[in-house]
């Protein structure tokens, strides 16, 4: 092939349309250690597929996925089984047509951000229901002497919603919860671990473990104390309460997942004054 190449044009790699002509979905497939066989009717390797969503064209030029995944010929596919930005992954494909040794390494296809939304959604269904702080009046109380903060705090945190009860995993638990409910860590009632993980905070399937807790509810509030767990949360909306500080003040409690804030999220704090509590400063 090398010596074909270096005839026709003096050494220089393949062009667009040689490459396609060279490479089929068949090789591609292959390339990405892809399970199953391209045909007519397949699975697709870009989604969990139960049916056969997928169709590549009998020469191998063309594919789709019917489930909305994408189709169009074996650029676009090797863009998508790459993960790599277009132009990248052009220059990849075209070398991996022309024999050089780039890209020649198989790797899984990265799944897209609205596959792992739409998957981690689907886990959410298995959440049990959470329930209303103030159908748990006595909950509340125990919650507050475990914690060693007042009632009025634990109640002002249940207020703007984001604590809830729920059974979990056959106990009692006490739940930090974002309103819209993409994040959720459960602690036992009594304070011990969660059996199989050794851990007293288990964050809930399909949660968007890195998204601030209060973030949204924080908006109409000027101050932020920015704390680091679910029990600083509780402490810090103790103090609010104690400063009677409730009326400009919110707390936000990042999980633990990370230590930044999700891009998505920063705007939200936009204009506030936020104060960072120490971990452990308040417990
Ligand atoms: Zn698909």
């Amino acid at each position: 092939m090398r010596g074909e190449r270096e005839r026709r044009g003096g050494g220089r790699g393949v062009n667009l349309t040689e490459a396609k002509a060279r490479l089929t979905l068949h090789d591609l497939w292959r390339h990405f250690g892809f399970a199953g066989e391209p045909s007519k009717s397949c699975r697709c390797p870009f989604h969990e597929d139960r049916s056969a969503s997928c169709s590549i064209t009998a020469d191998g030029a063309l594919w789709n996925c019917f489930a909305g995944c994408g189709g169009g010929d074996a650029v676009d596919f090797y863009t998508l089984a790459s993960g790599l930005p277009h132009a990248k992954a052009l220059c990849a494909f075209i070398a991996l047509a022309g024999g050089s040794p780039v890209a020649s390494t198989p790797r899984p296809p990265r799944p897209k951000p609205a596959d792992v939304d739409a998957a981690k959604a689907e886990q959410r269904q298995t959440w049990p229901l959470l329930e209303s702080p103030f159908e748990h009046e006595h909950e509340m109380g125990t919650l507050a002497k475990l914690r060693y903060v007042s009632l009025e705090g634990v109640k002002l945190m249940a207020g703007r919603g984001l604590l809830w009860f729920a059974g979990w995993k056959d106990s009692p638990a006490w739940m930090v919860a974002d309103g819209a409910r993409v994040n959720a860590q459960s602690r036992r009632m009594d304070g011990k671990p969660w059996p199989g993980i050794g851990a007293k905070a288990q964050t809930l399937p399909g949660s968007r473990a890195a998204w601030p807790i209060g973030a949204r509810e924080s908006l109409p509030l000027h101050f932020v104390l920015l704390c680091e767990g679910g029990p600083d949360l509780i402490a810090a909306h103790h103090f609010i309460y104690a400063h009677g500080r409730a009326a400009d003040t919110a707390a936000v409690a990042m999980l633990g997942a990370g230590n930044s804030i999700p891009a998505d999220a920063l705007p939200l704090f936009a204009g506030k004054r936020v104060r960072t509590l120490a971990h452990g400063s308040t417990t």
